[in-house]
């Protein structure tokens, strides 16, 4: 198999020279981020309960990681920061105040976050798109990776941030279609 790790710290490399004080917490020794986990989960009535197992964060320039994040595979920890890369500039672009306004004040009423699901579907377009690169466009053209992204739009893990089925897939055909006018270009 081949090791991501070169490319793996190249990116770091990048993101840290496009914002200089980047850099990677750890959800679990975090206590902030141990506050936000009781919030999260209550706010959302037990629907988001992985916020310190299984989520990827970014505050400030901060991006503040999950259990496991030094054992997973340096492939996928790639397409996480890619990912997390489009938050960090949507940071640059909106503000502090503003990315809190598109991204937590429509929180309210839940399920009809239509600033926030904007945001997050911009990064997960860019996900779809480092998978294609790195896993192949079967892989990102996949039922499974299409539905893994759906549901964290149509889910509780988002607060239900857009339970708009035919939508959200009608996004990720749009997607899909961009990589097809990617690959017949080459
Ligand atoms: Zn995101």
């Amino acid at each position: 198999m081949e090791d991501y790790r070169v490319p793996y710290e190249a990116l770091l490399d990048e993101i840290r020279n496009e914002f200089n004080d980047f850099k990677i917490v750890h959800k679990r020794t975090d206590r902030l981020s141990h506050r936000i986990d009781r919030l999260l989960c209550w706010v959302t009535l037990g629907g988001q309960r992985e916020y310190l197992t299984r989520y990827h964060t970014v505050l400030g320039n901060t991006l503040y990681v999950p259990d496991g994040w030094d054992s997973t595979p340096y492939l996928d920890r790639i397409i996480t920061l890619r990912h997390e890369r489009v938050h960090l500039r949507q940071r640059r672009r909106y503000g502090g105040i503003g990315m809190a306004f598109l991204y937590l004040i429509p929180f309210f009423p839940l399920g009809l976050a239509y600033g926030r699901a904007r945001i997050e579907w911009e990064a997960y377009a860019e996900t779809v798109l480092a998978t294609a690169e790195l896993k192949g466009v079967e892989t990102a053209r996949s039922a499974s990776m299409r539905e893994y992204v759906v549901r964290q739009f149509t889910s509780g893990a988002y607060g239900w941030m857009w339970p708009f089925r035919r939508q959200v897939d009608a996004w990720y055909d749009e997607v899909l279609a961009k990589l097809d006018r990617q690959v017949s270009r080459r």
